[in-house]
């Protein structure tokens, strides 16, 4: 006998019959002798319906403390949703003779932090699901909802709180782990996790395996099949999962944990953000100042590079308070540095000057409690501060925050990582802290993501002291708002650019903010860009093969499309292109990859109206 989390969303349990097909399933499981809790989400668009409401009463022009109190009445609003699901799926299957139990998050317990829309979960409860359990029934609890823990008494108050949009897969991981399930079953539309989304490349091959790292950026880089903070407490706690369709009987797709559980059942979101730190001394920056803003410009110097054997680590590509030129700065090893100077140098791609720099060392933390959290990267950033030690360049994945430094700050940035993050130092290396088994034979590239909701904000003219990027991002985190790709522009005058990616939903938020902040701090205009899209291609396999960024550089300067931001991490490569071309773009580098299977992949909520 197993005890089984199964989580089935909204278009699992749309109309009447979903519902009665999904419990169908669960009688089957029960059948078979196993303890089954149900999670599941609001019918169909159900969601979407009551957030256009909320709109239709509200209006955009609200201060900062209204919008707040408005998140409240948010959250009550939202929460209907899934009652409406617990409770009909209790009523089938007590209709046909099994005995089942409906819970919203305040009857089992899901206590979050008191952040209505957005809350993190604290700890569910078990004693209500395994009463019930012991009673022989199926507990079927409302995803996507708890209640907030009262910050004066500690103890659970009566305020519902919302864990943010896709937050009932993390609803069902966090009851999996507090009620020690034997593996948490995420039910959906499609077969599985896919190479990419099959609603935009119908031939996306389904993964029968995934590694958590490459599911969390996936998930975070816009593969809304997970909401990436489930896969975020399923490592942590070494949650068994996997997704299927819950229209199909095929196994889907495991999700593979590296270790075993060392989570705090009490703190099951906030637990450790950071979980390492490593530096690596074998760095050498280099700088392409001023270079064209055209299609095809990445695409020629990294190949160039990849054709020679230049590994290359970090890249970021910048845009330019300078209208039409970008700043592209990498990281390269030391022994690398010969022949990637020479192919800089003499590549004609119209760069105003190179710059190389090998006295820098590249410091990262590492822990995928930092996703959603937008303290962490600002607290990384003043640390550095207050040491004195200046940041030459940025770049973030999910779940990791690098900066390039002076060589001989590296002593000195390890100490106060230390100090405010209390972890021990990592590896002196090339990090792969993330990666867990890798062969040369693996593909590199296990799946390609588009993130349409998200828009870039650039701070120009930026002075070249520390203490600005910390500054800057404190602002943001006083408005609690995430931000995603940071590039900061390597520079020779002593301005710098810093570009960022937020949700959409924030960048008005932040452009105020940030707006507001401008002369206390010296910077200068702050723009903003709603009409673009990141895409990314994610594989734990990357780093050890060269020329994969440049791979994806080339398909999209051979369809004419300019890359407008570029970040990598060793498991990712993010590029910002215009809106209008990323599904082209999408497309390009799935197929560039040869990800492609044979046959189509049915996504049966999306052909119906
Ligand atoms: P649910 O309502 O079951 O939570 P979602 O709509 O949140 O389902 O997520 C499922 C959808 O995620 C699919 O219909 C698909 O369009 C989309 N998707 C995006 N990227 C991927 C991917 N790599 N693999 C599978 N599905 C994906
Ligand atoms: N119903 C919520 C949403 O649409 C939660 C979920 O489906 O996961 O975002
Ligand atoms: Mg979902």
């Amino acid at each position: 006998m197993a005890l089984i989390v199964q989580k089935y969303g909204g278009s699992s349990v749309a109309d009447a019959d979903r519902i009665k097909a999904v419990r169908d399933r669960i009688k089957r499981t029960v059948d078979a002798g196993n303890q089954v809790v149900v999670v599941v989400s609001a019918m169909g668009k159900t969601t979407d319906g009551l957030v256009a409401l909320a709109n239709a009463v509200s209006n955009s022009h609200l201060s900062l403390s209204t919008m707040a109190a408005q998140e409240r009445e948010m959250d009550l609003l939202l929460a209907t949703g899934e009652q409406v699901t617990i409770a009909l799926l209790s009523m089938a299957l007590q209709a046909v003779g099994q005995p089942a139990i409906a819970m919203n998050g305040s009857q089992v317990r899901v206590v979050t932090e008191a952040n209505h829309t957005r809350a993190r979960i604290l700890y569910v409860e078990p004693e209500a699901i395994q009463a019930a359990l012991n009673l022989g029934k199926v507990v079927i609890v409302a995803g996507f909802q708890g209640v907030a823990v009262d910050p004066q008494t500690g103890k659970p108050s009566t305020e519902i709180t919302t864990l943010g949009r896709g937050g009932s897969d993390t609803s069902a991981v966090a009851i999996a782990a507090a009620i020690k399930a034997d593996i948490c079953e995420i039910y959906t539309d499609v077969p599985g996790i896919l190479t990419t989304d099959p609603r935009i490349v119908p031939k996306a091959q389904l993964l029968t395996e995934i590694t958590c790292d490459e599911m969390l950026e996936l998930a975070s880089l816009g593969a809304k099949v997970l909401h990436p903070r489930s896969v975020e407490i399923a490592r942590n706690f070494g949650v068994k999962m996997c997704v299927r369709s819950s229209w199909l009987e095929d196994a889907g797709t495991v999700i593979t944990a590296p270790r075993l559980s060392t989570g705090n059942l009490e703190a099951l979101e906030v637990n450790r953000f950071v979980e390492g730190i490593s530096i690596d001394y074998d760095q050498v920056k280099i700088a392409l100042l001023q270079v064209p803003d055209r299609p095809g410009i990445a695409s020629q110097l990294f190949q160039s590079l990849a054709s020679q054997g230049v590994n290359v680590d970090l890249i970021i590509q910048a845009v330019q308070e300078t209208e039409g030129v970008n700043d592209i700065a990498f990281t390269i090893p030391q022994s690398h540095l010969q022949m990637a100077e020479v192919v800089s140098r003499s590549l004609e791609i119209g760069a105003r000057s190179v710059t190389v720099d090998s006295n820098v060392a590249k410091i990262s933390i590492v822990g995928v409690g930092m996703i959603g959290r937008p303290g962490v990267a600002a607290q990384m950033f003043s640390a550095l501060a207050d040491a004195g030690i200046n940041i030459q360049m940025i770049s973030t994945s999910e779940i990791k925050i690098s900066c390039v430094i002076a060589a001989n700050d590296g002593e000195a940035a390890i100490a106060a990582m230390q100090t405010a993050f209390n972890v021990p130092v990592q590896s002196s290396h090339r990090a792969c802290e993330f990666s867990q088994s890798t062969d040369d034979h693996h593909a590199p590239v296990c799946g390609v993501a588009l993130d349409r909701h998200r828009a870039r904000i650039a701070v120009e003219q930026v002075p070249d002291r520390p203490g600005m990027a910390a500054e800057i991002f404190e602002q943001l985190v006083a408005q609690n708002i995430s931000i995603d790709t940071i590039v900061q522009s390597q520079s020779d005058r002593d301005v710098n650019e810093i570009a960022f990616t937020v949700a959409i939903a924030d960048v008005d938020k932040a452009e105020t903010a940030l707006k507001n902040y401008a002369p206390i701090l010296g910077y200068g205009a702050v723009t903003s860009d709603r009409h673009i899209c990141k895409v990314s291609i994610v594989g734990a396999n990357m780093v050890h093969q060269s020329g994969i960024a440049a791979r994806m550089f080339s398909a999209l300067a051979e369809a004419d499309i300019n890359i407008e931001m570029i970040a990598t991490s060793e498991i990712k490569v993010s590029c910002v292109v215009r809106e209008h071309q990323a599904e082209s773009a999408l497309k390009l580098i799935h197929q560039e990859f040869g990800l492609s299977g044979d046959r189509a992949i049915e996504v049966p909520s999306a052909t119906k109206p």
